[in-house]
């Protein structure tokens, strides 16, 4: 069995062939068929460039009738207002009714699609992941948890279809590579994620443009929010069995505060666990009155994915998610809970 990253657990060539065919039944050009793709909400740089670097792909092999789009309100993050492809960007009440094809791209789960949910009853739908935890809810499944990004699984099957890297579709899947590899820092940043790093960088994209537009480019306003929230963090150092654990939260009011949108916090997370005393970072984001976005973090030591998907979220092993209710306090109890319950 072959796999997208050479390693067992990956996308096998029956399901890739299953893949390539459902694209290749379709119909394309302007009285073609209609294609959907959909990435999770609160979209990042995989999710987004993933997502826009297939269906660049698809147009460039002949077909039109093409719509991306992602659940909930359409804002997108600064970082990703330039990316190549966004005129195939529409808020999630323009998508296509009854598509022939949907593609979902980063979802881990059903959950992940909100509003969007309805759009599974397609003829076919294709999800391309790397999520471990992923529930596999596509007709066809490319899930590679060995993958470091979707964007990876998106380039093999781009090659499978016959579609050469140009540089919008290489920068679009270059932002994907980069930001969940974290500038090509974490584990999963294989020989094969610079090989296909390579291949993007050899279009002519420039990475040092784009690292600085993604990664080193925010508001004043989120800098100094980024003061308040990293002052009030509290380090618990028996916690997860004493490997550690440093928490802080952010509330909408602080958002209000400093005039800045909800996505300025995804990034708050890296120098949260940065702590050397604690294995386990988390932080807890105000969606709404009641109800937080928390993200978790683990050096190394516990498997964060379990404690989301316990608390009915997902992820990685050193990267996960869930959405918490209650106080910030108690969303925390309850993660420091199960880090104690033997689900590390
Ligand atoms: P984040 O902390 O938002 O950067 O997310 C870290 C990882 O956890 C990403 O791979 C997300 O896809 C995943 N994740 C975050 N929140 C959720 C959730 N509510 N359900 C499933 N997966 C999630
Ligand atoms: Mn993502
Ligand atoms: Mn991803």
């Amino acid at each position: 069995m072959t796999t997208s990253s050479g390693e067992p657990g990956g996308v096998t060539d029956a399901e890739w062939s299953a893949a390539v065919e459902a694209v290749r039944g379709l119909t394309p050009g302007p009285e073609g068929d209609e294609v959907q793709l959909i990435c999770h909400v609160n979209p990042d740089g995989d999710a987004l460039g993933s997502m826009l670097g297939f269906a660049l792909g698809l147009r460039r092999l002949g077909f039109t009738r093409l719509r991306a789009t992602f659940p909930g309100r359409f804002e997108l993050p600064l970082p990703y207002q330039d990316l190549p492809g966004l005129d195939l960007l529409v808020p999630q009440d323009e998508a296509f009714t009854e598509p022939a094809l949907v593609l979902t791209f980063d979802v881990a789960g059903e959950s992940r699609l909100g509003d969007l949910q309805s759009l599974l009853a397609a003829p076919c739908v294709i999800v391309l992941d790397h999520h471990g935890s992923n529930t596999r809810f596509g007709r066809l499944n490319l899930v590679d948890p060995a993958a470091a990004a979707t964007s990876v699984v998106v380039d093999g099957l781009l090659g499978r279809l016959g579609v050469p890297l140009d540089q919008e579709i290489a920068e679009c899947l270059y932002v994907a590579l980069a930001t969940d590899t974290g500038s090509f820092k974490f584990d999963l940043t294989t020989p094969a994620v610079h090989e296909l790093a390579a291949r993007l960088i050899a279009t002519g994209i420039r990475p040092g443009d784009i690292s600085r537009r993604i990664f080193d480019t925010r508001p004043f306003g989120a800098v100094k929010l980024a003061g308040e929230v990293l002052g009030r963090a509290s380090l618990d150092p028996t916690a997860a069995g004493g490997l550690g654990m440093v928490w802080t939260y952010a509330t909408l009011a602080d958002l209000a505060r400093f005039e800045q949108r909800p996505y300025v916090l995804d990034t708050l997370i890296d120098p949260v666990r940065s702590v050397a005393e604690a294995d386990v970072a988390v932080l807890v984001k105000q969606a709404a009155e009641n109800e937080w976005g928390v993200s978790l973090r683990s050096k190394g030591a516990v498997d964060v994915s379990k404690v989301a998907v316990a608390l009915g979220g997902g992820g990685h092993r050193l990267a996960a998610g869930f959405t918490g209710h209650g106080t910030p306090g108690e969303v925390v109890a309850q993660v420091r809970a199960l880090l104690e319950q033997h689900l590390i």
